[in-house]
């Protein structure tokens, strides 16, 4: 194997073929604002050119057999696994996570895909009961047709497998439009998955302008599904637009996560667990803690906890060894951060770490913001309404249970919640009680290739990963047969 060392010069994907052009997009290191690369600026045309290939790849990527699109995904996956180090720096580069979590990102990233390729060959139908004598009921799975990937910038790694891999063990062709910020990442992926056996055309990369590309596929009939994971807002302009062919659609939206923290639990275990994932990612994350709620009697022996574990946090550049918290993705993101601490401290919080941007010394240029403890939150606060996506722990309490599940629940969201408890009863009410796709008790891990992941009300529809993944690119055909 020869090692890669990836350029920053990210490439477009169309009919097999690496494509450039005139107009570019500049890509920068959220950890000091310099330009470290660039990618094609695509637009109506070179988008329309992805549907056509894609199109035209169809038939015969859906006839494949189902084994043989399984190894073309088990030979992608082995590719990003020898290049796991190469793609995890260039991940840190451009998105700032550590190199670490990146490390961790690409290495699910081919978990997803190495999944799917086992279950492409799984891929089945069914047969029923007969409803008249001499009749045979069938019902067969079949690829959707071409489908359209829109990716965010915060997993960009992990979100470009979990929707292509099993689009693809389905039999799909698909096209995919990357993050502005992170286009780099999904053209190392796109090119390691150009050296398998795949047909040309079956995968296709078009970065640039989001409007233009993601109108271009919405408005073409020949696209028969969007998957998209990004923000709210722009899952429901993409979920109109999608009404006038009537496409299949999959949204992986926003959350508002709340951790709620009984007085019997396990507190060492709760406030590992709240730290590790609020500050995952500097807290860029979906399903990421937004609020944790507090029983009254504990609360000052979780909150000295949790300062505990946030004051050891190191932030820094995301190639640095030694960090544990990276910059956000750019100053827009820090301003939206400071604001949402702003309101809070305003109307009564209490600032307990932290609570603004770091921009002396080796931070002066990147968007760094100081890991921030808050206490005293009341539901009158904008961050127990608004995803903060950064580096804020707000606390806030309860007294009882009924209490606490109806605060959580009363957000539009419904991607996750967490549950940290000893008490086997209030397991069971609560995981059924809480408004949410995914529910974590006593730990808050919820991406794996085996289980679906997704939300309800406004965080999404639809699930990825798992068989209910799979289900997503797949129609169902009902045949009834007359045998005489
Ligand atoms: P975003 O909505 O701004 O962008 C997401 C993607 O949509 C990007 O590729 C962007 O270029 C594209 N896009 C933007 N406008 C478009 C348009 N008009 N037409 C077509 N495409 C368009 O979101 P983001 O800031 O990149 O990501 C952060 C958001 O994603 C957060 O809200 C986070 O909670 C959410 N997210 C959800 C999940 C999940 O699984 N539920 C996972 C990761 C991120």
């Amino acid at each position: 194997m020869t090692r890669k060392s990836w350029t920053h010069e990210g490439v477009c994907w169309v009919a097999g073929r690496k494509r450039t052009l005139p107009e570019t997009i500049e890509v920068t290191d959220p950890a000091d604002g310099r330009v470290i690369g660039c990618v094609p600026r695509g637009g109506v045309e070179l988008a329309r050119e992805a549907v056509d290939t894609a199109s035209e790849a169809f038939p015969a990527w859906s006839r494949r057999l189902p084994r043989e699109r399984g190894q073309v995904l088990k030979d992608w996956a082995n590719r990003i696994l020898d290049h796991r180090a190469e793609l995890a720096k260039l991940l840190s580069q451009e998105q700032g996570k550590p190199v670490a979590e990146a490390l961790g990102e690409v290495e699910t990233a081919a978990e997803f895909v190495e999944w799917y390729g086992e279950e492409a060959k799984r891929i089945s139908g069914e047969v029923l009961p007969p409803a008249k004598e001499n009749q045979q009921m069938t019902v067969l799975r079949q690829p959707v047709g071409v489908a359209a990937l829109i990716t965010p910038w915060n997993y960009p790694a992990a979100m470009v497998t979990r929707k292509a891999a099993p689009a693809l063990a389905a039999g799909c062709t698909v096209v995919l439009k990357p993050a502005k910020e992170t286009p780099l990442i999904a053209s190392a992926l796109f090119e390691l998955l150009m050296e398998t056996n795949l047909p040309h055309g079956a995968a296709n990369l078009v970065t640039g302008d989001a409007a233009s590309i993601g109108d271009t596929w919405l408005g073409d009939y020949r696209v028969r599904k969007i998957s998209f994971t990004g923000s709210t807002g722009v899952g429901k302009e993409l979920m109109k637009k999608a009404a006038e062919h009537v496409k299949r659609v999959s949204l992986e939206l926003g959350g508002n996560a709340p951790a709620l923290v009984f007085e019997d639990a396990d507190l060492d275990r709760a406030a590992d667990a709240i730290v590790a994932n609020k500050f995952e990612n500097g807290g860029q994350m979906c399903n990421g803690i937004n609020l944790i709620f507090v029983q009254e009697p504990v609360r000052e022996e979780l909150t000295e906890r949790i300062l505990a574990r946030v004051k050891a946090l190191r932030v820094g550049r995301g190639t640095e060894t030694e960090c544990h918290v990276g910059p956000l993705i750019n100053q827009r993101a820090c301003h939206k951060v400071q604001a949402l601490v702003d309101d809070a401290v305003n109307k009564g919080a209490r600032l307990r770490y932290g609570g603004e941007p770091l921009l002396e010394g080796e931070y002066s240029n990147g968007h760094f913001y100081r890991p921030t403890v808050l206490t005293e939150v009341d539901d009158r606060m904008d961050l127990t309404r608004d995803e903060v996506f950064g580096p804020v722990a707000p606390i806030l309490t309860f007294r009882i249970e009924e209490e606490a599940v109806r605060r959580a629940n009363g957000t539009p969201y419904g991607l996750a919640a967490y549950l940290f408890t000893r008490d086997g009863g209030r397991i069971h009410r609560l995981t059924e009680g809480l408004e949410a796709g995914m529910v974590g008790v006593n730990g808050t891990s919820l991406s794996f290739p085996q289980a679906p992941f997704g939300g309800i009300k406004e965080s999404g529809l639809g699930r990825e990963g798992g068989l209910y993944g799979l289900e997503e690119f797949l129609e169902l055909k009902f045949i009834s047969t007359m045998l005489d």
